[in-house]
């Protein structure tokens, strides 16, 4: 009775490390990682959590769902929170950061989203971690979205707690993700009487019980088909190799972007300008009359396996979200996408060029 998913022999403390160390490396940083065994969410809890307190003044960025769900739960340790919100159709600036943190020299803590999925925006996080660094508070960056899909070196742009996860631009599983940790960042922790501790959600227990011990012993069982899962995605990151991985995004999403365009009828880059769009997935804005989500089921209907989805909550209606990452950040997936939207769009009875669009995917993959 085997099963190749079942017939596994228990992951060990070296070979868990070692995934630690291939993970580091990817991100080019010599800090501590520390893989927690859950969806993203995890570590970007536990992060905030670890940080934050009633003694906390928080600068909070929100240019997505994801930095709303940041200030919630700083809110909820009690920290004073600062949200400085840009609208979904652009990136926040450094020197919009620089005068937040000007106004309030009490902040200690500042949150930010890299890459936004869920709006197709991207945030200059080199430029703004070199405003935070000389400000001298703490940076956390949730770049589960932008890992693999463009550079991300969270040592050299100064990120002292930096959430990934695999799920998305490497193209692995959901459900195990990872964390880098400066040693300003552990300072934080263990002077912040509030950071969880013996709890699932605790950074400070993997340090004392993982990394300060030798990483001799896991705290607990590992979950061997996930890491496992993370391991041979990081393999194949490795394979192709960063700058190709990353080519193969920005091309994906400047072809989406032109091929948009290109169709014409009112179709829109939802993020106003290139430069503020995310390599890892295209948000389009629909022509007026039409609604987004019954867009996208026209198109998935005649092409049930593309990665298209509508947006999220009000922006169900007026967004669709061209998930080009992974395996889908190819030629064909993005041709076949702007196809299956302009047809359905046809469908709908609006005017649209097929053929400068097909045209338009070829000429702008890079
Ligand atoms: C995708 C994503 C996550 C992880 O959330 P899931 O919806 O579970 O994949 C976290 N942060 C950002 C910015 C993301 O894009």
């Amino acid at each position: 009775m085997t099963h190749p998913l079942l017939d596994l022999t228990p992951l060990t403390a070296s070979h868990f490390a070692n995934i630690e160390r291939r993970v580091a490396a990817l991100l080019s940083t010599d800090q501590d990682v520390v893989i927690m065994q859950g969806e993203a969410l995890l570590p970007l809890e536990g992060c905030i959590r670890g940080v934050a307190g009633p003694d906390t003044t928080a600068l909070n960025v929100i240019t997505g769902p994801y930095g709303q769900t940041f200030g919630d739960w700083l809110r909820d340790c009690g920290a004073t929170v600062y949200d400085l919100a840009v609208p979904f159709r652009t990136a926040v600036t450094a020197q919009q950061v620089r005068e937040a943190l000007a106004e309030r020299p009490e902040i200690d803590f500042v949150s930010l989203v890299h890459a936004e999925a869920a709006t197709g925006n991207t945030n200059p996080v080199a430029e703004i971690g070199e405003v935070v660094r000389a400000h001298g508070a703490l940076f956390m960056v949730d770049a589960v979205a932008s890992v693999g899909a463009e550079p991300l070196l969270p040592k050299a742009w100064g990120v002292d707690l930096c959430v990934i996860g695999a799920q998305k631009a490497l193209g692995g599983p959901a459900g195990v993700s990872a964390v880098t940790v400066s040693d300003r960042a552990w300072e934080r922790l263990a002077a912040n009487p509030y950071a969880p501790r013996k709890s699932y959600l605790s950074l400070l227990d993997w340090k004392h019980r993982w990394i300060d011990t030798g990483r001799r012993a896991l705290p607990h069982a590992p979950a061997q088909l996930e890491m496992l899962a993370l391991e041979a995605s990081v393999e194949q990151f490795e394979k192709e190799g960063a700058e190709t991985v990353t080519a193969r995004h920005a091309s994906a999403a400047s072809a989406t972007r032109a091929g948009a365009l290109a169709l014409g009828g009112g179709v829109a880059p939802y993020v106003h300008e290139a430069r503020d769009a995310a390599p890892v997935a295209t948000t389009l804005r629909v022509p007026e009359g039409t609604d987004a989500s019954e867009v996208v089921a026209r198109a998935l209907t005649a092409e049930p396996a593309l990665p298209l989805v509508a947006g999220g909550g009000v922006l169900a209606k007026e967004m669709i979200r061209v998930n080009h990452y992974g395996p889908a950040a190819t030629r064909g997936v993005v041709r076949a996408s702007v196809a299956a939207l302009g047809g359905a769009l046809a469908e709908l009875g609006v005017t649209v060029d097929l053929s400068a669009a097909r045209r338009a995917v070829e000429e702008s993959w890079r």
